[in-house]
């Protein structure tokens, strides 16, 4: 199936590992060039080769932080228009309600909400003006089901997907699609973390853990961020030109509703 993305131009932020890197891979195979960023430059700067040896495709770089208005400007001054825009950065610390103060809500708002926000409002009019735009936003599967000890990542990506709803069709007239892809749990360093706080937590071994989460997957796995990147890619299509505020899970089973 050719998605119509030779020639397009997409930044990918939060890129050198995980989820991100998923999604530059699948962009670049198909042809598009990128522009991948990430605060580690060694990690990034290997991830941009490692990208050009398997697909040939341009790919350029940027370290920075994505969460602070900083980096964003550093991104917009480097990378000004764009035909595809994946947000994404890290995801915030697990923990007790208790424990997370102001600081910390500023925080994962900041980056899980405000800094999306911030990079659609930059970009979409470039697209509107160009007739055609893909948004993407990394956001999760808590959006849908709540997860305790992420009560950090609950609130600040629910609230970004409130706004996206509105955007998603204020900006769908002009061939621009807004959509967010949620994992459900996929081989990351971020699930490593998030394993080694529940074992922790738990007073279970990281084996334990382990199996615990599996066992809540139908498809009895972790999910695999070719995979995730690759649904990206389809998203940013052509031929995904009329989906449009919608929230993709994809985690294996693991939501347990109907719809
Ligand atoms: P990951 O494997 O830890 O990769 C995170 C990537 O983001 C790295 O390239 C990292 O590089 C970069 N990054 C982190 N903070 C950044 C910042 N402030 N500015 C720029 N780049 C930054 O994580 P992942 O599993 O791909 O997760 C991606 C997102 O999906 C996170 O928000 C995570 O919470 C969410 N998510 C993941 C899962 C899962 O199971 N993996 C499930 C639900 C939601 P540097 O550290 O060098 O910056």
């Amino acid at each position: 199936m050719d998605l119509g993305l030779k020639g397009r131009r997409a930044l990918v932020c939060a890129a050198s590992k995980g989820l991100g890197k998923g999604c530059a891979m699948a962009l670049a195979a198909e042809g598009v060039e990128v522009m991948i960023t990430a605060r580690g430059a060694e990690q990034l700067e290997a991830t941009a080769a490692e990208i050009r040896a398997a697909t040939g495709a341009t790919v350029h770089t940027l370290a920075g932080d994505v969460t602070t208005k900083h980096g964003r400007d550093a991104i917009l001054a480097a990378w000004p228009e764009t035909d595809i825009l994946i947000n994404n950065a890290g995801g915030p610390p697990t923990g007790d309600f208790r424990d997370w103060d102001e600081e910390a809500w500023h925080k994962a708002v900041e980056a899980n909400m405000i800094t999306p926000i911030m990079l659609m409002k930059a970009y979409v009019d470039g697209m509107i003006a160009r007739g055609f735009g893909r948004v993407v936003n990394i956001t999760s599967g808590a959006v849908k089901a709540p997860i305790a000890v992420l009560g950090l990542s609950n609130g600040a990506r629910t609230g970004l997907t409130g706004f996206v709803a509105g955007l998603a069709r204020q900006v769908a007239p002009h061939g621009v699609t807004i959509n967010n892809l949620l994992p459900g749990q996929f081989e990351t360093d971020r699930l490593a973390g998030t394993m080694a706080a529940e074992a922790k937590r738990s007073g279970k071994t990281l084996d334990e853990a382990r199996a615990g989460a599996l066992a809540t997957i139908p498809a009895r796995r972790f999910g695999r961020a070719e995979e995730f990147g690759k649904t990206c890619a389809f998203l940013c299509s052509d031929a995904a030109g009329f989906i449009v505020g919608q929230n993709v899970l994809i985690d294996g089973g693991k939501f347990p509703g109907t719809m």
